[in-house]
């Protein structure tokens, strides 16, 4: 029997991801995946459409969630796994982040419009059923109008972090986060924490009561994976790992591309 593999961060059509809850199952089980979670940006609506499929065809789906967060005026992205869905407390964050995204979404088409870029919010809001709408639908519009040719450069020139059209909205603080994660039964995990810049931040972080660091990421090398697994480990924290898949808007990365083990897998799933 082939080893078990789960790949615990992709992204579906309820976010920025271009396959469907159900197709993220299908190629998981094509690819060999025996475990899975669905991590989109701040919604939890593709468990429970991906789950009949995954229980037919034997992939072990565990609910899953990357939520948008910030400390100190920085980014952090928080992933939840194992949590319960329907859960008042994680209703109502992804309620109040989908609020945050229509404020937000409209202050970056504002400032598009200003900078000659227009863009309706017809536009930006895809044919697919899509809850999260963020940037990288904005950049898809973007190319659309031939206001640019890629989804980098819309970030590069226009909408990435303190580019000319970026607009932070509101954001949901990190320790409520992690409470809401915790309350609704689930644990929370450090997500790509490569991208956290700042030592001052990182320590901060670790303070935290996270229950785990994702450890394995596609961009990864070996010295990387051990740097966040002995962090982890010292810290007797959880190792999760997961690709960050998002479909034909990434596609250097496959599904796949990182994923955990099953002694690891069981360590998350355990209550
Ligand atoms: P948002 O959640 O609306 O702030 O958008 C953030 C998402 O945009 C991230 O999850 C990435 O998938 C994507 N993204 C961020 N920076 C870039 C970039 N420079 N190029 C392409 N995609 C990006
Ligand atoms: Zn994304
Ligand atoms: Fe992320
Ligand atoms: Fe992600």
């Amino acid at each position: 029997m082939a080893d078990f593999r789960a790949d615990l961060h992709c992204h579906s059509t309820c976010s920025d991801g271009t396959y469907t809850p159900e197709n993220l199952v299908k190629l998981a089980s094509e690819s060999g995946l025996m475990g899975l979670s669905i991590t989109d940006h701040d919604t939890v609506e593709a468990y429970s459409l991906a789950l009949p499929l995954a229980q037919s065809l034997g992939v072990e789906l565990i609910s899953g969630v990357e939520f948008s967060t910030e400390l100190f005026g920085q980014s952090v992205h928080v992933l939840g796994y194992c949590f319960q869905v329907d859960h008042p407390a994680i209703q109502e964050l992804c309620q109040m982040h989908m609020q945050r995204r229509e404020e937000r979404n409209l202050s970056i088409l504002e400032k598009l419009k200003d900078l000659g870029k227009p863009l309706s919010l017809e536009e930006i809001i895809p044919k697919e059923m899509h809850h999260t709408i963020g940037r990288p639908h904005i950049a898809q519009a973007m190319i659309k109008r031939g206001y640019v040719e890629t989804i980098q450069e819309a970030f590069k020139k226009y909408i990435g972090d303190g580019k000319p059209a970026y607009a932070k909205g509101k954001t949901i603080p990190i320790q409520e986060t992690l409470d809401i994660i915790h309350t609704a039964h689930g644990k929370a995990i450090m997500a790509h924490p490569h991208l956290i810049d700042d030592n001052l931040i990182l320590r901060k972080l670790l303070e935290m009561n996270f229950d785990g660091i994702e450890c394995y990421y596609a961009k990864f090398n070996k010295e990387q994976n051990a740097r966040w697994i002995q962090i982890a480990q010292n810290k007797n924290w959880l190792i999760t790992g997961g690709s960050d898949f998002h479909g034909n808007v990434k596609p250097t990365i496959p599904l796949g591309a990182s994923w955990i083990d099953r002694e690891s897998f069981n360590f998350l799933i355990q209550k």
